[in-house]
């Protein structure tokens, strides 16, 4: 979602100073301080075919209070430039937007500290070189202006940026986002037009392994061919405990299929003396794990028939009243 850097640049009034130093860990001054004001978000369909909903947008104007801005969603410490210390909703009656819902949109005031370091943005920001932002934000639904499916939870036959007959009117297809759960953050974009530079598709921060592959799932079915999605930090570290879980699992299974392919060679020499050893092992080796298991069995029960069979781990009751032992004790 891209939005503009607002040229209303008013000075810092007492108000705004008292704001601003609720976030700063000491009182600063008016000329310590440098602040501007943006547009986040409004509710025009977007270049990416989605718009919010007003109530979304009033749910965004608390959730951006107190986020930082940073560069081309860089998500490290030293890239955090601004802060948004003031939101507010703007609505113009005037301006009836194609959806019929008069124009709104959620401006946000935000500072920074006056630094050399920063005396470049500042520059940039004046002069109107930095003059687009992104907001990455969380939604619950994706709803589709066309059936009115919820985008997030079931795929529909309808492409963004087409149009359909809705009533007989040709309508365009987009998603309307709702419910937000989370912002981000919002950054200052190099090239504003760029794909990712969007609403974040929510990615939900779900635990067991099921919820993670539903998740992605809903995720890949909502994405239409050409569109792109980010993830969090957070759901990018799941996503990675996630697959070192899979890593472990799948060694364990590895360990398990070997020693059912020693077995089933050990119990063929016993039963199947004549039968060539690398011949078996390749046959095994290329054998479904199920079927792998019915043949060390049958293995195992012809051996069994041919010499009987006694485990390493077993002990004759004789060996153990030699030694004083009960078989049962521990
Ligand atoms: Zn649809």
């Amino acid at each position: 979602m891209i939005a503009c850097l607002s040229k209303n640049l008013s000075p810092l009034s007492d108000g705004d100073l008292q704001q601003i130093n609720q976030f700063t860990r000491r009182p600063l001054s008016k000329e310590e301080v440098y602040s501007f004001s943006l547009v986040l978000c409004d509710n025009e369909v977007d270049r990416q075919w989605e718009r919010f909903s007003i109530p979304a947008l009033k749910t965004l104007q608390s959730l951006f209070l107190g986020k930082t801005g940073i560069f081309d969603h860089l998500h490290v410490a030293q890239n955090q430039a601004a802060r948004i210390f003031a939101t507010s909703l703007e609505s113009d009656p005037a301006r009836v937007t194609e959806q019929g819902e008069p124009y709104t949109r959620l401006v946000a005031k935000a500072y920074l500290p006056r630094s050399q370091k920063l005396e470049d943005l500042i520059l940039e920001i004046d002069s109107g070189i930095k003059k687009e932002v992104s907001v990455g934000c969380a939604v619950s639904h994706r709803v589709c202006s066309i059936c009115g499916k919820d985008r997030m939870h079931e795929s529909c036959e309808h492409q963004k940026g087409s149009y359909y007959p809705v009533k007989g009117v040709e309508s365009l297809c987009y998603d309307l986002l709702d419910s937000p759960t989370d912002a981000y953050e919002w950054s200052f974009v190099a090239v504003p037009a760029q794909r990712n530079a969007g609403v974040i598709k929510s990615f939900s921060q779900n635990h067991s392994p099921l919820d993670i592959r539903t998740s992605l799932k809903d995720l890949c079915e909502s994405l239409s061919p050409d569109e792109q999605a980010s993830l969090s930090r957070d759901a990018l570290f799941q996503l990675l405990d996630y697959i070192s879980g899979l890593d472990r699992l799948a060694e364990l299974g590895r360990c398990y299929r070997q020693d059912l392919v020693e077995q089933s060679m050990k119990f063929s020499a016993v039963a199947h003396p004549g039968l060539p050893g690398d011949v078996l092992r390749r046959t095994l080796d290329s054998m479904p794990m199920e079927d792998l298991i019915d043949f060390c069995n049958a293995f195992q029960a012809k051996a069994a028939s041919v010499l009987p069979i006694h485990s390493q781990f077993s002990q004759s009751p004789h060996a153990a009243d030699q030694k004083g032992l009960s078989p049962f004790q521990i």
